[in-house]
């Protein structure tokens, strides 16, 4: 069966798709291999061409009423749920993770990034500051021109994110794709204008890191929001810094989980197994090192082994399927390399393994040491690190031992350790007796090297505005000669 995805075209400038001009680019679904669409890279003078038209649409976009903003991106969320079904087989497709997932994960959170940002557009106001007399307002004013960059595991749900809180400001924006998953990022352009989105608010350009680059220090942008790995994250943030842009960094990480002994034994291992396998592994904020106190160490170990070994492997766009195939070949061999390492440094392999082809499947190592590889750097694929740990001291301690800070998880049912536990992690967002969930109400970001500022709720609009003063003088003006 083929499985053809060709777009319109592969860049999306100014209200209309254009063909690149830079090199070629296959998309490849990665359960089978086969090319699903042929696109091209956009050149330089595209790059140009596209942060140029966002620079002469958006005075006219920030300047409409919010509400009316607003309007558009809500529409434009309405739209995704009614495509729903073809939005997430092309996910899937582009991709390779599971329709189950695709079908409630990706595009579903997208479209509640546009009604969030949407409905709170209006209600972002300004402050009145009195001086006795004289008076000071503010005003939360747009950037301008964003560039956003995204990754591969979850391409359109990135896009929306960015999108979103970006274009509910005022500004307008340019997005570059993982040049792995080009194919999401191309419908949100076209939903948007369906909606209603004026030409040159949200524009498309495709390729790999030179493009991403060119973008990042194109004198019209702005401000810089990238979602990838730290070491990408450094060169972005270093070049955007150049010519003082404003920065969003989502990086990776090496996240903890902490399982008390008076955990609930089931719930601590779903969430061990959601925090590790979902996506394939392949999400930022998987809870990759998880700390389970020694007095249940064996059980917990038993059971993960148990459901593990349920899962089921296969086609991506069969229902059943639970657990789909790596992005690329390159990806998975970097995760069959790490599994290697797993298996030389002397950790034991509970379940799992390198897998074959496109597929690796849950993989789990015991008797894993803080100072093993495989509890120290990101993965990115469905490899669990179980560490044995005493008291809540030890397990505080070893869990911040991390340059990363992104994600954490607690699980107990003492309440007062809970949150002590959750207050003394190190991260971004802490987990409670749950893991991996990122609504769209709650702010998602890191600390450390996991990176700045920080994704969703209302805290993503300080991220994509600036605030102005303006001082009102209401006396006569008193100079001293
Ligand atoms: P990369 O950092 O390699 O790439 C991220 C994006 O940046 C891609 O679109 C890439 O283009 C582009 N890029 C690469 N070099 C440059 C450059 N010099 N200037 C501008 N853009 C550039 O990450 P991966 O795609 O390998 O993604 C995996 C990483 O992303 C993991 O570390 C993971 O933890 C992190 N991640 C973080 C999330 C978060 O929210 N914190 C969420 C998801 C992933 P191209 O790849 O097309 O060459």
């Amino acid at each position: 069966m083929s499985h053809s995805a060709q777009p319109t075209a592969s860049l999306y400038i100014d209200g209309a798709f254009v063909e690149g001009a830079g090199a070629e680019l296959a998309v490849h679904y990665p359960y089978t291999g086969e090319v699903i669409a042929n696109l091209r890279e956009a050149s330089a003078e595209q790059v140009a061409q596209a942060t140029a038209a966002a620079q002469a649409a958006q005075p006219a976009w920030a300047a409409l009423r919010p509400v009316e903003r607003g309007r558009v991106l809500i529409a434009a969320a309405r739209i995704i749920r009614e495509r729903g079904e073809e939005l997430a087989r092309l996910e899937t497709l582009d991709t390779g993770k599971p329709i189950q997932e695709t079908r409630v994960a990706d595009w579903p959170s997208g479209a509640d990034a546009l009604e969030y940002f949407g409905g709170l557009a209006p209600t972002v106001t300004g402050q009145s500051i009195p001086l006795g007399g004289d008076f000071v307002y503010t005003i939360r004013e747009a950037l301008g021109v964003c560039a956003g960059i995204g990754t591969w595991n979850y391409p359109s749900q990135i896009a929306c994110w960015k999108a979103a809180p970006a274009l509910a400001m005022g500004n307008a924006m340019v997005f570059k794709p993982s040049e792995e998953t080009p194919l999401g990022a191309l419908q949100l352009a076209a939903i948007l204008a369906e909606a209603g989105l004026p030409a040159g608010i949200f524009n498309v350009v495709q390729g790999r890191g030179a493009v991403g680059a060119a973008l990042v220090t194109d004198p019209r942008v702005a401000k810089v929001s990238l979602t990838g790995s730290v070491g990408t994250g450094k060169r972005v943030y270093a070049a955007a810094a150049a010519d003082m842009r404003h920065v969003t960094m989502e990086l990776g990480g090496k996240s903890p989980l902490i399982v008390f002994d008076d955990a609930s034994l089931e719930d601590a291992v779903g969430a061990a197994i959601l925090a590790n396998f979902y996506s394939s592994g392949q999400i930022c904020s998987n809870g990759t090192r998880v700390f389970v106190q020694n007095g249940i160490l064996p059980q917990f170990l038993d059971r993960l082994a148990e459901r593990a070994a349920r899962v089921r492997i296969g086609d991506p766009l069969d229902e059943a399927t639970q657990h789909g195939p790596i992005v690329s070949p390159a990806q998975a061999a970097r995760i069959r390399e790490a599994i290697a390492k797993g298996q030389a440094e002397g950790a034991r392999l509970i379940c799992g393994g390198p897998g074959e082809g496109a597929f690796v499947p849950p993989t789990v190592f015991a008797d894993v040491a803080d100072g093993m590889w495989i509890a120290r750097e990101e993965i990115f694929g469905p490899v669990m690190s179980v560490l044995g740990f005493a008291t809540e001291a030890e397990a505080i301690a070893r869990a911040n031992a991390t340059p990363y800070g992104l994600a954490a998880g607690v699980f107990t049912r003492d309440l007062a350790r809970g949150h002590r536990v959750a207050g003394a992690l190190q991260a971004g967002t802490a987990w409670i007796n749950a893991y991996n969930l990122t609504p769209v109400e709650a702010p998602f970001g890191g600390v450390k090297l996991s990176g700045i500022g920080r994704e969703n709720s209302a805290a993503a609009i300080e991220h994509y505005s600036q605030l102005k003063t303006v001082y009102v003088g209401m006396s006569p003006v008193e100079a001293p000669y």
